[in-house]
């Protein structure tokens, strides 16, 4: 079947102009099998009743979708990696593949891709992306959309029947080529590439385009790019927050892997934290640990501050640094309102907010090696202390490092409680996503070709999704 009547098509990149993306052919495949299709946000676009015959179609040999872009772009874009500016950057294995309207919210979404062959801006690189990267960003995906993250979604994954050579997989190892659902794909690093050229006139065309298209609530403020900032910080803060409370770390937080959106994406060497540890890293290229976990809201504020340079070009430098230190504020705020949102319980006052989000922050830092990341979350959600109590980890919830935690509790009303009576909350233990799990996964692919255990995470997580009732 093909296209359903939800599917809005709205290529707007096109308007942007030669400046700002290369039209593209993708690479022809020896094989594509379909290994993962997103039911729920193909839904949202109108795309689910494709048969796999017409989604790999359309996903894994990339022809247009009806209405859509004619030809694949690939993006123009620079960016500081590690904080060093590297102006040879660009969709190197990707595309954007084609755009259209979110059902109910009218968003504007894109399918963009990953590892679907070389373009003028692969550098050396093959253009591939390894099945394991696939598969890993698969499920950094939908854990994140699960503990209520702004995230890409991961819409297809396609095997592709090559062999890669990669340092950091036995290889050769499988390829594929995914694609993801997003909004936007104009990154910090799009604005950097037009300040580097000194084009103030393209720094202008490149906010009217985010706002008109974006953020068009914004489109009567007579300073457009002033606004912008103001509202890509408050979406940056929110963002951050809601990794912090997750317990993520994205690994690799350059300024060509943040979005305007305020949408995380790009997952390549990321982690959950296993428990509470500020110096957590996740790649291992990270030797400095610029981008552990407790380093992150200053890295977001680093790229926001590299975001605000650009737009010294076309608005006033006084106007953006105050919108720009409004990200400290709005981080300490978002991070209270997210704790709150992970527990499950109803804002009071901020100062109250935050005085318990302290509280839990220290329980977790003082409550010693047993006390993973996402279980204490769990056990506390609704903010039920009986249950707490009776947990696995009720010993250590008893004890000091609880104590103010406990008491301020019990000034906050619940939210939703519920939702408690998911069976998903009757387990012992959460759905996390560790490391080892994922290798573990891995493993049953690689091994013998057995998806079942990817497939089983999947459907675990999505009942932690539904049960949490984050989104
Ligand atoms: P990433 O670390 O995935 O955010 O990629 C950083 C830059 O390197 C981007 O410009 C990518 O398009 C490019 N890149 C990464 N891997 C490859 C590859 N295998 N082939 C071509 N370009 C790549
Ligand atoms: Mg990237």
């Amino acid at each position: 079947m093909p296209v359903s009547s939800a599917y809005l098509p709205d290529p707007r990149v096109q308007e942007l102009g030669a400046e700002f993306a290369d039209p593209v052919v993708a690479a022809d495949f020896p094989m594509t099998t379909l290994r993962f299709r997103n039911e729920r946000a193909a839904a949202s676009v109108g795309l689910d009743t494709l048969t796999d015959a017409e989604w790999i179609a359309h996903f894994g040999r990339f022809e247009p979708l009806p209405g859509n872009l004619p030809r694949p772009l690939a993006q123009r874009y620079h960016g500081h990696q590690f904080r060093v500016y590297n102006p040879d950057l660009g969709d190197g294995r990707g595309f954007t593949f084609a755009q259209m309207r979110e059902a109910g919210t009218g968003r504007l979404l894109e399918l963009g891709t990953k590892g679907s062959g070389q373009t003028p801006w692969s550098r050396a690189g093959d253009g591939r992306l390894t099945l394991k990267g696939g598969v890993r960003e698969v499920l950094a995906t939908a854990m994140l959309e699960a503990l209520g993250v702004p995230t890409s979604r991961t819409f297809s994954l396609i095997e592709t029947g090559e062999e890669l050579t990669r340092g950091d997989e036995p290889s050769p190892t499988r390829s594929a080529v995914l694609v993801r659902l997003s909004h936007s794909h104009v990154r910090f690093g799009s604005f950097q590439r037009h300040a580097y050229f000194q084009s103030a006139e393209r720094i202008g065309q490149l906010v009217d385009h985010v706002v008109e298209v974006y953020y068009p609530e914004l489109a009567d403020e007579t300073d457009r790019a002033t606004a912008l900032l103001a509202a890509v910080v408050a979406r940056a803060a929110r963002l951050t927050a809601r990794w912090m409370t997750a317990g993520f770390v994205h690994g690799v937080l350059n300024t060509d892997n943040m979005n305007i959106t305020g949408e995380s994406f790009d997952y390549g060497p990321y982690r959950f934290l296993p428990r509470n540890d500020p110096n957590f890293t996740a790649a291992y290229f990270d030797t400095s640990g610029l981008y552990s976990f407790g380093r992150q809201p200053e890295t977001v504020f680093w790229n926001l501050q590299q975001l605000a340079g650009t737009l010294t070009l076309v608005a006033p430098q006084e106007g953006l640094v105050e919108v720009l230190n409004r990200f400290g504020p709005a981080y300490r705020a978002e991070l209270a309102a997210a704790m709150l949102a992970r527990l499950g319980l109803k804002s009071q006052s901020e100062e109250a907010d935050v005085a318990l989000a302290n509280a839990a922050f220290r329980g977790i830092s003082e409550g010693g090696d047993r006390l993973r990341w996402e279980p204490f979350f769990f056990d506390w959600f609704t903010g039920d202390e009986a249950r707490a109590l009776g947990s696995l980890r009720g010993d250590i919830y008893a004890g000091e490092a609880f104590a103010g935690f406990r008491d301020l509790l019990k000034t906050f009303e619940r939210d939703r409680p519920e939702r408690l009576g998911a069976a998903y909350f009757t387990a012992a233990e959460p759905q996390e996503l560790l490391y080892d799990e994922i290798e573990a996964i891995w493993a049953d692919i690689a091994e013998r070709d057995d998806w079942s255990s990817l497939h089983a995470k999947l459907a675990a997580i999505e009942a932690a999704r539904a049960a949490y009732g984050l989104g």
